[in-house]
């Protein structure tokens, strides 16, 4: 005899974008749609480098699981990726290393500076250490913590999420983010 399949009723369903709709057809504007499955792909790049590494392995692993999100693709080619986490202490040597890589991303491309190191250098104020990666490479969300806990890091996913969603499709050739790339010397 066969069993009654059971139901996560725990799973939540994207709701649909705005718009009008009736028996049978729903309509809305392209932005949306686009930002709707924009929001729910990201493909995040892992740019770890010390501790902080280890609390993102716990965010993807089964327990918090960031494939909820969509976001379960890792992508080590920039070019193929949408948003960059920066997670550890960055050397000042390594900042042209973490610019050229976020160079490589094609837009519309994301940063997010998780923890005190990436965010600030954190507890390590010595002439080696960038103090935070904006100075090399804007930045959309900081996770503060040392180390930030994986429900910290799904927090600012979910910040970066809101920021896709929200964003429009014409904001990269926008006046105001050519001045942004620009006061990073990024044409
Ligand atoms: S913020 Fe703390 S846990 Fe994260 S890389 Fe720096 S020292 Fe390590």
């Amino acid at each position: 005899m066969s069993r009654p399949v059971q139901f996560n009723t725990h799973v939540k369903f994207e709701g649909i974008p705005e718009g009008y709709m009736g028996e049978g057809f729903m309509a809305t504007n392209l932005e949306k749609v686009v930002s709707l499955a924009r929001k729910n792909s990201i493909w995040p790049l892992p740019y770890a480098t010390s501790c902080c590494g280890i609390e993102f392995m716990a965010t993807v692993a089964s327990h918090y699981d960031l494939a909820r999100f969509g976001a379960e693709r890792m992508s080590f080619s920039p070019r193929q990726c949408d948003l960059i986490m920066v997670m550890g202490t960055i050397a000042k040597k390594m900042g042209p290393v973490l610019r050229q890589v976020y160079l490589q991303m094609a837009e519309p491309r994301w940063v997010m500076a998780v923890g005190a190191c990436a965010s600030s250098g954190g507890i390590f104020d010595t002439y080696s250490v960038l103090q935070g990666i904006d100075q090399v490479i804007p930045v959309d969300v900081y996770v503060p913590g040392c180390p930030p806990r994986p429900e910290a890091i799904l927090d600012g996913f979910m910040r970066i999420q809101e920021l896709v969603n929200a964003e429009g499709l014409r904001r990269r050739h926008s006046d105001q983010y050519k001045e942004l790339m620009a006061g990073y010397g990024i044409q």
